[in-house]
């Protein structure tokens, strides 16, 4: 087969925006289109299952889960030519380097993540790997407070507005997470 150029994609946006959707339904019509793909996520995240990505409403992909973005080049099959790498927000930065390379050998690499944490800043690599890709598709949920366009991520815990110190991890405390629109996105500043 002829190798054309390869290319990265990046799917971001708040929490609910579609991101996982989008990433399976691209996955999806690649395979229908006989493309060879493979699936990373981190398995930090264990939501559904760690050997899964899944969307919001239910629908799933097979996907492995890695704890490096260096296993993705040791997991790479040779045959493969599009890989779908889903939660980019939890890998280190040379996440960045590993997809570089990967889209110069010819894949089509499609990567989704958050673009903001629950503070509102960017989050991880993802900034890095939006100004490298080809493509950058920005989705948005909508605000559960009013009803307009969600780019935020609201973290409450015990049904309040989170503090900016808070930990990544809270234990024992209950929280969720909604998403919000850059008006009623609160976080709270000690
Ligand atoms: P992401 O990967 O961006 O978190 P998913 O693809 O997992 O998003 O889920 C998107 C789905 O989340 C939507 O199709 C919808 O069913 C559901 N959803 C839940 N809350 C909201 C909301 N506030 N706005 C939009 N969709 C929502």
């Amino acid at each position: 087969m002829i190798h054309h150029s390869g290319r990265i994609e990046v799917i971001c946006g708040s929490m609910f925006s579609g991101k996982s959707e989008e990433l399976i339904r691209r996955a999806r019509r690649a395979v229908i289109a006989r493309q060879v793909l493979q699936v990373f996520k981190p398995s930090i995240d264990d939501r559904y299952g760690v050997e899964q990505v899944s969307s919001h409403d239910g629908t799933t992909i097979q996907a492995q889960a890695i704890t490096s973005p260096v296993e993705i080049e040791q997991l790479l099959k040779p045959e493969t030519t599009v890989i779908a790498i889903d939660e980019a927000q939890f890998f280190d930065s040379s996440v960045v380097q590993v997809v570089q390379e990967l889209a110069q050998r010819g894949l089509r690499i499609i990567i989704a993540g958050l673009d903001t944490d629950f503070r509102g800043e960017p989050f991880g690599a993802m900034p890095q790997l939006m100004c490298v890709a080809e493509e950058v598709t920005k989705l948005h949920a909508i605000c559960v407070v009013c009803g307009e366009q969600a780019c935020r991520t609201q973290r409450l815990v015990n049904g309040a507005p989170a503090h900016y110190n808070d930990p990544i991890i809270l234990v024992g405390a209950h929280e969720v997470y909604e998403a919000r629109c850059r008006m009623h996105h609160v976080v709270i500043r000690d």
